[in-house]
């Protein structure tokens, strides 16, 4: 098997002082990137970000927290979830086996079940997995304190232990009332997490579960691992003072990316924080390579359709739209891509795919895919077009790019069929297929790849480990990419579940090409085309 690159930032020959010096030294590689400001229009997100919740019930809570906070995950699901407990997990007095109450899940006697479940998601993490044995003995978290708040399944959990072996204390929530696997937040809750989250919270649930991981007696974080943004909402509105201690804060979604941007925009960011979506580690794997698996799996387990000669138009080609497209593509049907950016619709054009507007092929369609990020691309008028049995879906962050709220009009019948699956029926008896009612086919429906979520959780651990060893002065009140190396490091993780075997540059051509040896090996502006 093929050794992982040295750890930047722990091994004695990467530390970051030098790899900042040699990055200084190679003119085009700046080692440390401030992200480019990109142009994400979150208008809706922004003005909840800046509001208090309510306690209003589960149906505003879809308004008042991010888009990532409310979106169903079933594949998350929790295989032991009882329905018929309804006690509330607030409601009961739980200890784990070793008398700690310091948590609140739904039933701790799950823990040898969620146990199981996070040693089947370990099989297919075997880079975290090796990142904590390399580092488990220099302890590079040694002392962190890290307040979290994530999706809580097994492929965290693996995160949070891995977090826990390299030294940190962990408090953690849920970012998503509906995606706790309960058997695995008992099994954090045994180990000794103080795990705060149960599937199907309340709004209210919600917030306390943050509040109890941020606002505990004698112990106070000191880093933030966020997915969305409620975390750091949160404590910049209850607990401003806590930002005295933190040393960063790192966060995955988009959402939470683009509220990090606009604070730091405003001044307002008080501390560094790590923009982990824009990383190439999860943005060139997480969005192509985990919706080019799991797109299929969606709309077969929902709809059983078969793809061979189906005609299917993917709006946006995009990482998550080409992921798409390759997978249709390879089982043979006719896919017809819609495009705003003239060098995506090149590179589909490239790709063997009709470039189309979608009025053209509306009619003749059966299926119908968005994965813009954008709103309103499919329309009540392109829905009223289409075809009888026609499927709409949507791949991308929010439920807004199909006008689903168009199709709730009287004339309108609406189905429920199976679950995430409803028949919207005209007048005239023509049927669309509308899954997950807009909202994130893969995430409502399917499950995601372990070995894709093994690498952005990576990624995350490598984030952590630089924020919080960084020297006082590196990192500054902004948002920041990952350095280009640790990057690199994440995938040289992964490469042994490939036996894949990487060339090493001699010194003849590394100086050839201006490189050091142990890389970065790209410059920051180079962006990994993709050809699927
Ligand atoms: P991207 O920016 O790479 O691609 C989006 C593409 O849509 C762009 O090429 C853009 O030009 C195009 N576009 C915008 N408006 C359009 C319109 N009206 N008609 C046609 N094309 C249009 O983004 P991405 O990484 O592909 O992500 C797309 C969305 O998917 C985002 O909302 C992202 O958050 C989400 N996402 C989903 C998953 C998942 O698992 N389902 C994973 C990662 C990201």
């Amino acid at each position: 098997m093929p050794d992982a690159m040295p750890l930047p930032g722990v091994g004695e020959e990467l530390k970051q002082a030098k790899e900042i010096e040699d990055a200084e030294k190679y003119s085009f590689m700046a080692t440390v990137t401030k992200a480019p400001k990109k142009q994400i229009q979150f208008a809706d997100d922004m003005q909840e970000f800046t509001k208090f919740p309510t306690k209003t019930g589960r149906r505003s809570l879809s308004r008042s927290i991010s888009q990532s906070s409310t979106d169903s995950y079933s594949s998350a699901a929790s295989y032991t979830d009882s329905s018929d407990d309804e006690v509330s997990p607030r409601e009961k007095q739980q200890t784990n086996s070793k008398g700690s109450s310091n948590f609140c899940v739904k039933n701790i006697k799950q823990a040898e079940f969620g146990r199981r479940e996070i040693e089947i998601a370990e099989q297919d993490m075997s880079a975290l997995i090796s990142l904590r044995k390399r580092a488990q003995g220099e302890k590079p978290l040694a002392g962190a304190k890290i307040v979290g708040c994530t999706h809580i399944t097994a492929q965290t959990a693996v995160l949070i232990e891995t977090l826990c072996a390299l030294g940190a204390q962990c408090r953690w929530s849920a970012c998503n009332i509906y995606s706790t696997q309960n058997e695995v937040a008992a099994a954090l809750a045994e180990a000794g997490v103080a795990v705060f989250a149960w599937k199907g919270e309340s709004e209210d649930d919600f917030w306390w579960c943050i509040d109890r991981c941020v606002n505990m007696d004698g112990w106070q974080a000191n880093m933030i691992l966020d997915d969305g943004g409620d975390l750091t909402h949160w404590v910049y509105k209850k607990y401003p003072n806590v930002f005295k201690k933190i040393r960063g804060i790192v966060e995955e979604s988009v959402t939470g990316v683009h509220r990090l941007y606009q604070l730091s925009k405003a001044g307002k960011l008080c501390v560094p924080a790590m923009n982990v979506n824009d990383s190439v580690t999860k943005q060139k794997f997480d969005n192509l390579y985990c919706c080019r698996e799991s797109i299929l799996d969606g709309l077969k387990r929902t709809t059983d359709v078969m793809f061979g000669g189906k005609q299917v138009v993917v709006c946006g080609y995009g990482e998550v739209g080409k992921g798409c497209c390759a997978a249709l593509k390879a089982l043979g049907a006719i896919v017809y891509i819609t495009e705003i950016d003239p060098i995506c619709a090149l590179q589909a054009c490239m790709d063997g795919f009709r470039v189309v507007k979608l009025n053209e092929v509306i009619r003749q369609v059966d299926v119908v895919i968005t994965c813009t990020g954008n709103k309103n691309v499919v329309t009540r008028e392109h829905l009223d077009r289409m075809k009888n049995s026609c499927i709409v879906c949507n791949m991308g962050h929010s439920n807004t790019e199909i006008d689903v709220t168009s199709l709730r009009t009287p004339e309108l019948t609406w189905e429920r069929v199976r679950s995430q699956v409803d028949h919207v029926i005209w007048p005239d008896g023509k049927r669309v297929v509308l899954l997950a009612e807009g909202r994130l086919l893969n995430l409502s429906c399917s499950t995601v790849p372990t070995f894709v979520l093994s690498i952005t959780a990576t990624t995350q651990a490598l984030a952590l480990i630089e924020l919080y060893n960084a020297p006082e002065g590196r990192y500054k009140q902004d948002v920041y990419l990952l350095p280009k190396k640790m990057d690199e490091y994440v995938a040289s993780l992964h490469l042994p579940s490939f036996d894949a075997h990487l060339t090493e540059l001699t010194d003849d051509q590394a100086k050839y090409l201006g490189l050091n040896k142990n890389g970065p090996f790209k410059p920051n502006y180079y962006s990994w085309t993709d050809y699927c």
